[in-house]
């Protein structure tokens, strides 16, 4: 569901609804999942509430991006596992439920507990990828 005002993960941020929190320094704050896919599935949100990855600034990216890999660890050696994945969703067709920035440490349990990969693909048509390559490129100049 889309939603008007500040997201339920602002009011978690700012302590107004409480939470399993697990992280927390000047940008970033990080805490368990309410609906986990297994034990351990935890949330990392930048503080700065922008709704989508793309809109996200330098400094929150950075700051993001900083600690992912920190937190991962430590999921893992909590839950004593060795696997997981990382899940990001921009935009209701593509998964996302709360509008604001976040990414998703779900561990993988060696009894499956975890995320299955649902999703389908096919054999790139280069034609189309060369295009799509070139387009990106030049977007990022
Ligand atoms: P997404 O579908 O990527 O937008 O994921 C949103 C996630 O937020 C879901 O996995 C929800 O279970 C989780 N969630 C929603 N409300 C809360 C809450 N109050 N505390 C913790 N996690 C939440």
């Amino acid at each position: 569901m889309d939603e008007e005002g500040p997201s339920i993960f602002s009011l978690i941020i700012n302590g107004e609804i409480p939470c399993h929190r697990v992280y927390e320094d000047d940008l970033v704050f990080a805490f368990l999942d309410i609906n986990p896919f297994s034990p351990g599935h935890t949330l990392v949100v930048p503080k700065e509430p922008a709704r989508t990855l793309e809109k996200l600034s330098s400094e929150s990216s950075q700051a993001i991006g900083a600690v992912l890999p920190r937190i991962s660890q430590a999921v893992l050696k909590a839950t004593g596992t060795k696997e997981f994945n990382v899940l990001q969703n921009n935009g209701p067709n593509a998964f996302q439920s709360v509008f604001h920035v976040h990414f998703h440490i779900i561990p993988k349990y060696e009894d499956g507990r975890g995320l299955s990969w649902p999703f389908k693909s096919s054999p790139i048509d280069h034609e189309e990828g060369a295009r799509i390559a070139s387009e990106i490129r030049e977007h990022l100049i």
